[in-house]
C-alpha cells in the first residue's frame, strides 16, 4: 500500500494512515520502518529519519490525538482533554532545523523533532476558525482533509484514493441498472 499526501497537512495525512477507522481499520504503520518511509515520503519533513521503538510509539499515539481532535473539530464537539495534552506536549519539543542555500531549502532533524513539527502543523489547522474540516464522501475512507477549494466544494479526500474508485462504481451501477432494463424489454411481447 502507498502512503498517500492529499489532507493538505502533515498532521492530516499522519491520521489518514490508519484508513475505514469504522469497520475494518487498516494501519499502514506497521513497524517503524513504515514510519521511516512515510516521514521520507512527506514533503515537508527532512530525509534519512529513523525511528526507535519508544519514538514509534509515541507517533502512533500523536497520530491517534490528531485523529481525535480533528474528528472532535468536523463534528464540532469540544476536543478531547487527553488528546490536546499529547499534541500540545508533542509540540512542545525542539523542531526541524531550516536552512536556506542556492541548493534550496534544507530541514534536518530527528524524528522527535519531526513529531514536534507534525503536533505543531496540526495545532495550526485544528485551531484556525477559518479551516474547513471534513471528513471524506467515500463511505468507509473516513480519512479528514483540509478543503482549500474556492466555496469548499470538495467531496474526496483524493481523486486517485477515492473521488475516482466512487465514480466508477457509480458509473457501473448505472450500467448493470441500464441492461437489466434492456433485458427486462427483450422480454416483453411485441
Ligand atoms: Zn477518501
Amino acid at each position: 500500500m502507498n502512503f498517500a499526501f492529499v489532507s493538505g497537512n502533515p498532521a492530516l495525512d499522519l491520521a489518514g494512515t490508519v484508513g475505514s477507522r469504522r469497520d475494518e481499520p487498516t494501519d499502514l504503520l506497521a513497524a517503524p520502518v513504515d514510519l521511516e518511509r512515510w516521514v521520507a515520503e512527506c514533503d515537508e519533513l527532512p530525509d534519512g529519519v529513523t525511528a526507535d521503538f519508544a519514538t514509534f510509539e509515541s507517533a502512533l499515539s500523536l497520530r491517534e490525538a490528531i485523529y481525535q481532535l480533528a474528528l472532535d473539530r468536523v463534528l464540532d464537539r469540544p476536543f478531547d482533554p487527553r488528546s490536546l495534552g499529547i499534541v500540545n506536549d508533542t509540540a512542545a519539543g525542539p523542531v526541524p532545523t531550516l536552512q536556506l542555500s542556492d541548493t534550496g531549502l534544507q530541514v534536518s532533524g530527528d524524528l522527535a523533532a519531526v513529531l514536534a513539527h507534525i503536533a505543531r502543523s496540526g495545532i495550526a489547522v485544528l485551531g484556525d476558525p477559518h479551516a474547513c474540516l471534513k471528513e471524506c464522501g467515500r463511505t468507509g475512507c473516513t480519512r479528514i482533509y483540509l478543503d482549500r477549494s474556492r466555496g469548499a466544494r470538495r467531496t474526496w479526500c483524493g481523486m486517485d484514493e477515492c473521488g475516482n474508485r466512487v465514480k466508477a462504481s457509480a458509473y457501473r451501477a448505472r450500467r448493470r441498472a441500464s441492461m437489466t432494463r434492456a433485458e427486462g424489454r427483450g422480454n416483453e411481447a411485441p
